[in-house]
């Protein structure tokens, strides 16, 4: 209890505080991070030597410049040597990265790690005016119990699943103050409820994740459900790595991650120049992750937030956006409702388990796409064979969907950063 208590203060409020404040506590932070990875990660250590670099050159996140970056495909071949020798991994929680965010890779949280992340959620949303017996109703594939809320955080999750009537029902009589949804599932939901439904739910502000999403669909939702529309970008790997604050300016959390954006000669991009995102875990500590390149596409601001937080400013986020696909007659269907016959037969095996170690899924005609994917170690036939099913059901009996499988998925991927794509619309 005195962890959490501890660990509760840690992070509270530091959204708020100054930027000499944040960028010294984010330092701190590093140094403690690259020593425990260079004492204790085999691969990290072998990194580091390769490069010559000596933890203790790195003493503030300029210097992280000088250690080498690191890929998925990294991660997937040296998953064993990057957890840290001062951690049982089967005394971990293990997670598993959708596929959404490109290859799968198997993550290790240890029980800090757990705990920052559910109150670096917890201030995501408090940011956007949660606070202690508000309510917030989460949508996601698979539901996951918080373990603690400090008995004052009141939330109910649902999975993605659900019929819309039985949402409706669940959220005119819970009603929510703030929901936390992703883009697609939010403007599908809005066409199904009533403006009469959406005032007597009445909530208070919507929190948008895991896609990408233009502002103008962001206005609509926000028309739609009449309140104020904020956007949250996180990851399994690290958590959440920026929220919107009321100003909707975007706040790196600079005590979770050191995000930094690199230009295509791998140099570090100027104040609001597009590059790729690279980020640095700091409350990673059983699996160090360390100038990780996760595959978006962002900038930072060199700008200050009318709002005061001292916590930088990142630009709009790209390279989640998936494509909805368009069948005959016009049916269109969302990447989410795709992602629940691709990922949720995939939950079924077990966090441990990682059946799959990639996939593509592309439209080729309004008719037929092709389902690419690379084994992973624990591969089951079943999976295919549940996944087929699926797909037929949401597709219909007149699509065809032909299943490969491949050694590696970059050499029929046209768009490089989609894992679900549609040559059609
Ligand atoms: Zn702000």
């Amino acid at each position: 209890m005195i962890d959490r208590i501890n660990a509760y203060f840690h992070f509270h409020n530091n959204h708020l505080r100054p930027s000499a404040y944040v960028k010294e506590l984010q330092d701190r932070k590093l140094r403690k991070m690259i020593e425990h990875a260079y004492g204790t990660s085999g691969f990290y250590r072998d990194l580091m030597e390769r490069a010559g670099v000596r933890p203790g050159e790195i003493s503030t996140v300029s210097d992280l410049r000088r250690m080498p970056t690191v890929t998925k495909d990294d991660i997937q071949v040296n998953f064993n040597s990057i957890i840290s020798r001062k951690y049982d991994p089967e005394k971990c929680i293990v997670r598993t990265t959708s596929g959404s965010s490109g290859k799968m890779l198997r993550v290790i949280w240890d029980d800090f790690n757990f705990l920052s992340r559910l109150l670096l959620y917890y201030r995501a949303f408090a940011m956007i005016g949660y606070t202690p017996f508000k309510k917030l109703v989460y949508f996601l594939p698979v539901v996951e119990d918080a373990g603690f809320t400090f008995g004052l955080f009141r939330q109910k999750g649902l999975t993605l699943d659900r019929p819309f009537e039985e949402v409706r029902e669940f959220l005119l009589k819970y009603r929510p103050h703030i929901l936390s949804i992703y883009p697609s599932y939010a403007a599908d939901l809005a066409a199904f409820l009533s403006d009469d439904d959406v005032k007597k739910i009445g909530l208070q502000a919507i929190s948008l994740n895991s896609e990408m999403i233009l502002s103008n669909d962001r206005s609509l939702i926000e028309e739609k459900y009449r309140c104020p529309a904020y956007e949250e970008y996180s990851c399994v790997e690290a958590g959440v790595i920026a929220g919107m604050c009321r100003c909707k300016g975007m706040h790196v959390f600079s005590d979770n991650v050191v995000v930094e954006i690199l230009d295509s000669a791998g140099n570090p991009a100027g104040p609001g120049e597009r590059g790729e995102v690279v980020l640095t875990a700091l409350n990673s500590f059983a699996m160090p992750l360390i100038r990780y390149r996760i595959g978006d596409i962002s900038s930072l601001s060199g700008e200050t937030c009318p709002c005061g937080s001292g916590m930088p400013l990142l630009g709009r986020i790209e390279g989640r956006k998936d494509d909805f696909f368009l069948l005959e007659g016009d049916r269109r269907v969302p990447a989410w409702m795709i992602y629940e016959a691709i990922e949720r037969p995939l939950h079924g095996y077990g966090d441990e388990s990682l059946v799959l170690s990639d996939f593509y899924l592309v439209q080729r005609g309004r008719d037929r796409a092709d389902f690419y994917f690379v084994k992973g170690p624990n591969f089951s036939r079943d999976y295919v064979n549940d996944m087929m099913v699926r797909s037929r059901d949401l597709f219909g009996p007149g699509f065809t969907l032909k299943v490969t499988e491949l050694d590696d998925i970059d050499r029929v991927k046209a768009v490089k950063r989609k894992y679900i794509h549609s040559e059609i619309n």
